[in-house]
């Protein structure tokens, strides 16, 4: 078995391990230089927070552990990543993800994020949410700010 697929199996068994304790089927293990940093599962029947995906909380976990950004490192994950989870594994620099579930195939049981990514990929006039732009100056003014005190070279 490779590393990938020892993950991975990590990553399903914390989902079986959080649907018997009233959780959803979803766990993920966050790797970096092939050791294991993070593990998640799933905790929305926990906190009720709708933003407490498995990979999510791992991201969150490994970067107050690392305190940098998350380059170099692999999230393996029992089902398709969702849109949020993917764009921040975007944000952090996550090197790579792997995962078992498809969208298609967790579409039956109501599962899958697909029409979420769909919406996401559409621009932003003609997505489902009403998207509203009203620029205000004081935000170009900020952003000026923000980049001569702080921003990276
Ligand atoms: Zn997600």
């Amino acid at each position: 078995m490779t590393d990938d697929h020892q993950r991975l199996q990590r990553a399903i068994q914390l989902a079986q391990t959080n649907v018997a304790q009233g959780g959803r089927p979803f766990g993920a293990v966050l790797t970096r230089d092939g050791d294991v940093l993070v593990e998640a599962v799933n905790e929305i029947h926990l906190t009720q927070d709708p933003t407490a995906h498995a990979e999510l909380l791992a991201i969150r976990a490994a970067s107050r552990q690392l305190g940098t950004r998350l380059d170099g490192c692999v999230i393996y994950a029992s089902g398709q990543p969702c849109p949020m989870c993917l764009s921040a594994m975007y944000l952090c620099g996550v090197e790579r993800v792997v995962f078992a579930a498809s969208n298609e195939m967790a579409e039956p049981y109501g599962l899958s994020t697909a029409a979420i990514g769909q919406q996401v990929g559409l621009p932003v006039s003609e997505q489902r949410l009403p998207i509203q732009h009203l620029p205000d100056e004081a935000m170009t003014t900020l952003y000026h700010q923000w980049k001569t005190l702080h921003a990276p070279e």
